[in-house]
C-alpha cells in the first residue's frame, strides 16, 4: 500500500510534510520548520504523529522537535549533527534504513550543505525527502561541506530512477530559474521556466519536482556541461559544480 505526503507551506518559504504508510497508519513529519503549523496540520488530518525524520540540524527544519515531541511522544529520528539543537532518539546515516509501518526509507548521505545532511528514499513508492541538498532548480548553499562533497551527494540523487518524486524544503524555484537561465539557453530549460513563472503568477506550488526533470534541467546537475559559461572549461566535474554554485551565490538577478 502508497505512502501518502501532505504537503503544506510554512514559516516564509518552507514547505512541511507529512507522511502516512498506509498499510499501518503509521506516520511522521520530515523536518519541524513550524512546531505550531505541524501541529494544527495533524489536528486538522486527524493523525497521531509517531516520527519525526530530520535532514539536517538548522533551526528551520529541527527546530519544532521538542515541541512536536512533547506534544505527541513521537520519535526523532535523523543525523547526528541534530543533536547539537536537539536530542535524537535515534540516530542514522547514509546507508541505514528506516521503517515507517511497511513503508521502507534508504537514508542516503547527502552532505555538503552541512557536514552531516541526509536524505530519505522510499524506492516502492519512488519519493525522496532531500531537505535543503537539491531543490528545483536549485541546490543548497554550500554553508559545511566543500564543492566536492557536495557534487557527490548530488550524484547520489541523480542516481536514483527518472521518475522518482522529489520533495524539496523550500519553495525559491523562481529566483533559482532567473539564475539558471542566465548560465544556460538549453531549451527545455526555457520551457520550464516559463511553466514556473507562469504558476507562481498563479501561487501554485513548484515543489515536488522529479529526478528526471532535474536532470534534464537543473545547471547544479548539469555542471559539467556548463563549464564554459562559469569560467571552469576543462576542470573537473566538482570545480564546475563549484564554479556553478560560486556563480548563484554571487547572482543578483
Ligand atoms: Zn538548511
Ligand atoms: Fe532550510
Amino acid at each position: 500500500m502508497p505512502l501518502t505526503v501532505h504537503q503544506f507551506p510554512c514559516l516564509s518559504d518552507n514547505y512541511g510534510f507529512l507522511i502516512r504508510d498506509e498499510a499501518s497508519g503509521k506516520t511522521a513529519c520530515i523536518d519541524t520548520p513550524d512546531a505550531a503549523a505541524i501541529l494544527r496540520e495533524l489536528e486538522t488530518l486527524g493523525w497521531g504523529l509517531d516520527m519525526i525524520l530530520n535532514t539536517h540540524w538548522h533551526p528551520d527544519h529541527a527546530g519544532g522537535n521538542a515541541d512536536i515531541q512533547a506534544k505527541t511522544g513521537c520519535a526523532i529520528v535523523g543525523p547526528g549533527e541534530v543533536t547539537r539543537i536537539a536530542p535524537l532518539d535515534r540516530e542514522v546515516k547514509g546507508g541505514d534504513t528506516v521503517d515507517l509501518g511497511e513503508t521502507s526509507f534508504q537514508v542516503i548521505d547527502s552532505g555538503g550543505h552541512t557536514l552531516g545532511h541526509i536524505a530519505y528514499f522510499d524506492g516502492t513508492d519512488r519519493i525522496a525527502f532531500v531537505g535543503d541538498t537539491l531543490f528545483a532548480l536549485g541546490c543548497g548553499r554550500l554553508f559545511e561541506g566543500t564543492p566536492e562533497q557536495m557534487w557527490d551527494s548530488l550524484q547520489r540523487l541523480a542516481a536514483l530512477p527518472d521518475d522518482t518524486t522529489v520533495y524539496c524544503a523550500h519553495e525559491y524555484t523562481a529566483s533559482n530559474a532567473r539564475f539558471a537561465l542566465s548560465v544556460d539557453d538549453s531549451p527545455a530549460l526555457k520551457d520550464r521556466a516559463a511553466q514556473i513563472f507562469a504558476a507562481r503568477e498563479r501561487d501554485e506550488w513548484t515543489v515536488p519536482t522529479t529526478i528526471g526533470l532535474e536532470k534534464a534541467t537543473n545547471p547544479f546537475l548539469r555542471a559539467p556541461l556548463l563549464a564554459g559559461k562559469v569560467g571552469a572549461a576543462g576542470q573537473p566535474d566538482a570545480t564546475a559544480f563549484g564554479a556553478v554554485r560560486a556563480a548563484k551565490d554571487g547572482f543578483k538577478g
